[in-house]
């Protein structure tokens, strides 16, 4: 499976700056790209290795600092317990996705919801007017138990 789109962005500034896609990068793109859970790096790691063993978790680490600081991928923690950093895939279109995640095992489910979108519009220009901020992103996050865990408890 390929994503022209992003790995193309990549691909590009990568060239720009005098640096090149190798194949690991592109691995790294790909799984990110493929998966819909919103790996952590520790979970991007385990997926890739299993196409490229020689793989190391500090060229992960590397590769998402440097798409995290262009823009290409935006963490998010779910919980703020919860140390980790999952890495998502910046949408192309500016469309939001919005996010389930489950407390008890972690899962995240995205959705998107046109009315959510007008409600978010309606209080980003309420919160800008009253405190004088520039809002550039906003995305709803819901937390709770996912249907396995419910049926489970
Ligand atoms: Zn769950």
């Amino acid at each position: 499976m390929t994503f022209p789109l992003l790995t193309d962005q990549v691909t590009q500034t990568l060239r720009a700056q005098g640096g090149r896609m190798t194949a690991q990068r592109r691995l790294i793109l790909d799984v990110l790209q493929a998966s819909d859970s919103h790996p952590t790096a520790e979970e991007l790691y385990a997926l890739a290795r299993q196409s490229d063993p020689s793989l190391n978790l500090s060229t992960v680490y590397r590769t998402l600092n440097w798409l995290e600081e262009r823009g290409f991928v935006s963490p998010r923690r779910f919980d703020d317990n919860h140390a980790h950093k999952h890495f998502d895939p910046v949408q192309p279109d500016g469309g939001h996705v919005h996010h389930f995640h489950c407390r008890k095992c972690d899962r995240v489910i995205e959705f998107s919801a046109p009315q959510v979108e007008l409600l978010l519009e309606q209080i980003r220009g309420e919160i800008a007017r009253q405190h004088g901020l520039r809002v550039d992103d906003a995305a709803l996050v819901l937390s709770g138990l996912c249907m396995d865990c419910v049926a489970k408890s």
